[in-house]
């Protein structure tokens, strides 16, 4: 029996297995596909924003040089005849004395310095009475005054999300080069396993691994590409290893331990690499890092709340980096409300409820730390992360928690 520092810490792990991956290729990806996606090439923008001189309110374009002499008792008189509505494509120009009469996003016409709001003056129909002086510019949005040709708009690496489609699109663009989303299979093992929406059996349960971490995948980014359930038989899954051979990264589920059907050492034995097994975390200690041929494989234990962990730890990492993201995302602090216990030199990520107290997080408990219980790993906000040196976390101790979400 292998003693617990022969195991490697997470870290080691970790940088172990991210040393095998790297950012995949690009490919075009037409706006309405890219919520979500990661940008592969910055975003320089190729015209202005706005295109155009226009105006920012509904009101009245004039030259505002007139404007000066202007007060309350002694106003200017401007003559009123044209009315520039938004999309006027129209060149218009207005004469000296003049103004005209025009709408939010409307071009501002050559003459114009300046745009007066409707409630500013007295409108009198063919003229208007202006009784303060307006400022050059007043009310103009000068074209370029967001973005200008060559300007770097969104950076190679970051996530599109609303905001940044409404940027692309603004900009005219309807189609960005991004990466590739990482295929990855999923292979579980389990004689018990039924999905479901079937009848079960004595001794059998539904397998709830795979739609969890292919969901898992497709929030880290990824695509899932293969899914499939292989008894705990060693040729039907290396069978099923080598079906799954040419994707990203093979996720196995279950079969990793050292039962006497766990079999995905031995059916990657076949061929494949075993670069490490077992990690000093917990829950999910059984851990394996190998590969197929070329493609890589991380075998998850089969404990529902193991398997989530470490998929989380080890694999969504992996993936951030085939995206080109960095590995880690940023953890938030959280003062521990009850004390967690943390025996035996693993680094532990307990699953916990958030709430925020005074502008601080506190986490607790989202229910018992057993690695096959779903129901607190479905109650949790995040994993809060005990280092392996740390036997216990008492109340009032800060932590950093993995987030799920936020609380409210
Ligand atoms: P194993 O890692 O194969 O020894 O499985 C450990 C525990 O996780 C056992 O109780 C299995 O029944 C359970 N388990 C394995 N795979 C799954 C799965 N895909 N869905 C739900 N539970 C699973
Ligand atoms: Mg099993």
């Amino acid at each position: 029996v292998a003693k617990l520092a022969d195991l490697l810490s997470v870290d080691d792990a970790r940088t172990r297995i991210l040393a095998r991956f790297g950012r995949l290729s690009e490919e075009l990806v037409p706006l309405e596909d890219a919520l979500r996606r990661v940008l592969a090439r910055s975003v320089e923008a190729r015209g202005f924003l706005p295109p155009f001189a226009n105006s920012s309110m509904d009101g009245f374009a004039l030259l505002s040089a007139l404007t000066r002499s202007a007060t309350h008792e002694a106003p200017v008189a401007l003559r009123v005849r044209t009315t520039i509505p938004a999309g006027s494509g129209e060149p218009t120009a207005i004469d000296r004395e003049e103004a005209a009469r025009i709408m939010t996003g409307a071009p501002v016409p050559d003459g114009a310095d300046a745009i007066i709001p409707f409630e500013d003056v007295d409108d009198l129909g063919d003229s208007i009475l202006i009784r303060s002086e307006v400022r050059e510019g007043a009310c103009v949005r000068p074209a370029g005054q967001d973005v200008v040709p060559g300007e770097s708009v969104l950076p190679a690496g970051l996530e599109i999300r609303a905001a940044q489609i409404g940027m692309l699109a603004a900009l005219g663009i309807d189609q960005v080069w991004c990466v590739r989303r990482p295929e990855i299979a999923i292979v579980a093992t389990g004689d018990e396993l039924v999905p479901p929406g079937n009848e079960l059996r004595r001794g059998q349960i539904y397998n709830s691994n795979v739609p969890m971490l292919a969901a898992s995948v497709e929030e880290a980014g990824g695509r899932p590409s293969m899914l499939s359930t292989i008894k705990d038989d060693p040729g039907a899954i290396a069978q099923a290893l080598e079906a799954a051979f040419g994707s990203d990264l093979i996720l196995t589920s279950g079969g990793a331990s050292v039962g006497d059907f766990d079999h995905v050492r031995a059916a990657m034995g076949v061929g494949g690499d075993i670069g490490f097994w077992r990690v000093r975390v917990r829950p999910g200690k059984p851990l394996i890092f190998g590969s197929i041929g070329d493609t890589p494989l991380i075998g998850l234990p089969g404990n529902p709340t193991s398997a989530m962990v470490t998929f989380q730890v080890f694999a969504r990492p992996a993936i951030r980096v085939m995206l080109g993201q960095s590995p880690l995302e940023p953890e938030i602090e959280a003062v521990v409300d009850e004390t967690i216990e943390n025996r035996g030199g693993r680094q532990t990520y307990a699953r916990v409820r958030l709430r925020l107290e005074s502008g601080r997080f506190h986490a607790s408990l989202s229910g018992p730390q057993d690695s096959a219980m779903l129901l607190p790993l479905s109650r949790a906000d995040g994993l809060l992360v005990v280092p392996e040196d740390v036997d216990e976390m008492k109340p009032g101790d800060v932590g950093r928690v993995l987030v799920w979400r936020l609380p409210g």
